[in-house]
């Protein structure tokens, strides 16, 4: 349930609201607005309790049930846009911000001269997994503490922030220390266990849609990460299955507009892992700039033909200096700067 406060309503009116909603058992969270506060009501059976309760407080304008599951990540509780602010790059502002480096950290060679390329092309976020969660325990599973230690002088020698993925919860610690964001990943959009814990953190994070979720899923997901008073969270569609084999994943477009009408969280769109073929990643990219997306997480390997990980997805540097030339003018066409 969500309690609008009238314009003005004092600090003691709100309060009310808050007590009563205590005393019915009920959690609440609160959004101070410039202008208005807005109260959520949260609890598994706000939908016994009649609206009345709280309508006929002093100060509240109008009470509204939420009729989706997610609340905290729902327009009508945070009625603005919610930018997250990661060392002086705003995510959700005016800017649309690429994130981009390889799928996995290698070497330090390798991340170097990668994050210094992408940099240098407008990229403001480096990425690289340290930890990977592969389909098949075969497969490389990453450099793990090696990585983050690289991934750290990323930051010092090239100046720009990194983010990486985080699987489990008992690395949290150890990211935390030294990722400025912090991925979830799509075969983990619905680890409660590891949200729940991401969210004390008060880091931000990246929560990526599963594959098999849908958009309320994926928002609900959201709210385990807001309702423990993380602010900092940032959605990432990077496609869904479908019957289509052609790509790896389809890339959901259409979510980039029901999120930005359902939601006040910044959206970014990872090309690569839908397009499964840098042939694709382009085309995607484009499309989710010009769709609204808040920015791009790309897959870029200085020489992909030898990456440990996702080598035929990831674009080699020339052709995402090309990439970011032909952002540009779409940014500005959709109102944005790059
Ligand atoms: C990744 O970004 O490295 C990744 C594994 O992506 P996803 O979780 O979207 O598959
Ligand atoms: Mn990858």
């Amino acid at each position: 349930m969500i309690v609008e406060m009238s314009k003005g309503a004092s600090r003691q009116q709100i309060d009310h609201v808050v007590d009563r909603a205590h005393s019915l058992g009920f959690e609440v969270q609160l959004n101070l607005g410039t202008e208005k506060t807005v109260v959520a009501i949260l609890g598994s059976d706000t939908g016994k309790t009649s609206t009345d309760v709280f309508a006929v407080l002093p100060g509240v304008e109008s009470v509204s049930r939420i009729m989706k599951p997610y609340k905290l990540a729902s327009r009508e509780f945070h009625p603005g846009t919610s930018i997250v602010k990661v060392k002086g790059v705003e995510i959700g502002g005016h800017k649309v911000v690429i994130m981009a480096g390889p799928c996995a950290v290698e070497s330090e060679h390798q991340i170097m001269e990668t994050a210094k390329a992408v940099k240098n092309f407008g990229a403001s976020v480096v990425r690289g997994g340290a930890y990977k969660p592969r389909t098949s325990p075969f497969s490389f599973q990453g450099l793990e503490k090696r990585a983050l230690q690289m991934l750290e002088k990323v930051k010092s020698e090239v100046g720009i922030p990194v983010i990486t993925e985080v699987v489990d919860i008992q690395s949290i610690e150890i990211i935390a220390k030294h990722a400025d964001i912090m991925q979830v990943g799509a075969r983990n959009m619905q680890n409660f266990a590891l949200l729940k814990e991401l969210a004390k953190t008060r880091h931000p994070v990246l929560l990526k849609r599963g594959f098999s979720a849908t958009v309320t899923e994926w928002l609900t997901a959201a709210d385990y990460l807001l309702a423990e008073g993380n602010q900092q969270v940032i959605l990432g569609e990077r496609g869904i299955r479908t019957f289509e084999d052609s790509i790896r994943f389809s890339m959901d477009i259409t979510s980039i507009g029901v999120i930005k009408r359902f939601s006040h969280l910044p959206l970014i769109v990872d090309p690569s892992h839908a397009a499964g073929h840098a042939a694709y990643v382009p085309t995607i990219a484009r499309a989710a700039i010009a769709a609204g997306a808040d920015g791009l997480l790309i897959e870029v390997h200085p020489n992909p033909e030898e990456a440990l990980v996702d080598g035929l997805q990831s674009l080699n540097i020339p052709s995402f200096e090309r990439l970011m030339a032909e952002l540009r003018p779409i940014a500005k066409a959709v109102g944005r700067a790059m």
